[in-house]
């Protein structure tokens, strides 16, 4: 095996709708559903935050509501999606519910993944609901997303949920076992397990989209793998329509691997530090500064001033008393509330904001040292 499955300690998994729905009937797989549910459980017994993000509601719908075959309209798919999403969440509640499992559904647009503030928000829910054991169940908000703001792709989605969490395992789940050289069907096609950079002759592999010769969503895939190996997680394509698909990778299964390029809190400070602008400054006393250094978090009570005009995860620099920017983060206050609680105690924070926040100014996962 190339990557161990099992030592992940957050994984997401994207399943496609063909192996959920039954394309002939529009009928749900409910057999292979629930013994996904067993898979889900033994992760989560192990010590593994799993989340699911599952496709499936168009094709659900499409049946519900009676409609044609063939290629939908826009609406029609909305339409569509609005009716199956209810009855792709039921079936996850009972396959899941069967494990003793609570789940909880997000929907998601491109908006709610890319915009600070509903970024900050979505990702506040996904946590809340993980430490409290349950497995949220994530898909397109396909009934409001309109063609131009919308993934239309939950492999994309699934890449960025992975690094809104700080997954450290992406698993793809579809009708494809994985990359090959060639499309499949040619007599040369080599199959390849492991991708541990993507060239230029990888993402050729799959086709570009002006050819469209990468059968199977490669290309979705292959932007996916993008995303999540930059932001720290490994990310793995795999077979899926066979029941216990996930145990299958653990014993070594035919797959793809795409090896992540650092972990999930090396990536995200290496983002942080890239970040080029930031939207205002922190002034921290000495004995912050020097916490700093130790690797501890920004707490409330070692800043002095605060300036510019930031809202709560935006960037800013961390300045030293003589103005030498010593760090720099993603603020968990506003500048309003920032202000109130300079050089306060984080015991005091809900006293006089009204509201229980973060104790840290700036968290250590969230902080970079500069000049580091
Ligand atoms: N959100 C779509 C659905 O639930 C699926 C998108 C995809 O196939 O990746 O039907």
């Amino acid at each position: 095996m190339i990557i161990d499955i099992s030592s992940a300690k957050r994984m997401v998994v994207k399943i496609g709708s063909a192996l959920l729905v039954n394309m002939e009937t529009g009928k749900l797989r409910t057999q292979w559903l629930a013994a996904l549910g067993k898979d889900i459980a033994d992760f989560k017994r192990n010590g593994t935050d799993v989340i699911i993000v599952s496709s499936g509601a168009i094709a659900l719908g499409r049946r519900l509501l009676g409609l044609h075959a063939g290629s939908l309209k826009l609406q029609e798919s909305q339409a569509a999606a609005a009716c199956g999403q209810i009855a792709l969440a039921h079936a996850w509640q009972t396959a899941l519910l069967a494990q003793n499992i609570t789940t909880g559904q997000i929907l998601l647009t491109l908006r709610d993944t890319e915009e600070r503030r509903r970024y900050l928000n979505a990702r506040a829910t996904l946590f809340t609901l993980l430490k409290q054991g349950a497995v949220p169940l994530i898909n397109e908000n396909d009934t409001v997303a309109t063609s131009e703001i919308r993934y239309g792709d939950n492999d994309r989605l699934a890449a960025r949920v992975s690094s809104m969490v700080s997954a450290d395992c992406l698993v793809l789940l579809s009708d494809v076992d994985g990359l090959y050289s060639k499309p499949p069907g040619e007599s040369d096609a080599k199959f390849i397990p492991l991708v541990e950079k993507i060239s230029p002759e990888i993402e050729a592999m799959a086709g570009t989209a002006a050819t469209d010769v990468g059968s199977g969503g490669m290309i979705t895939k292959i932007e996916a793998a993008k995303i999540a190996v930059g932001a720290g997680a490994n990310m793995v394509i795999a077979a899926g329509s066979e029941p216990r698909p996930l145990q299958r990778i653990a014993n070594g299964e035919r797959c793809t691997w795409f090896k992540a390029t650092a972990t999930p809190v090396v990536a995200r400070k290496r983002w942080i530090a890239g970040s080029l602008e930031t939207d205002g400054s922190i002034t921290i006393d000495e004995g912050a500064a020097n916490a700093l250094a130790r690797g501890n978090s920004l707490l409330p009570a070692g800043v002095v001033a605060v300036s510019g005009n930031f809202s709560r995860g935006d960037a800013v620099s961390v300045v030293n008393g003589s103005g030498k920017e010593i760090a720099r983060g993603l603020v968990a206050y506003g500048k309003e509330n920032a202000e109130k609680i300079i050089g306060r105690r984080s015991d005091k924070i809900e006293i006089i904001l009204g509201f229980a926040g973060r104790d840290e100014m700036i968290h250590r996962d969230d902080l970079v040292l500069m000049g580091h």
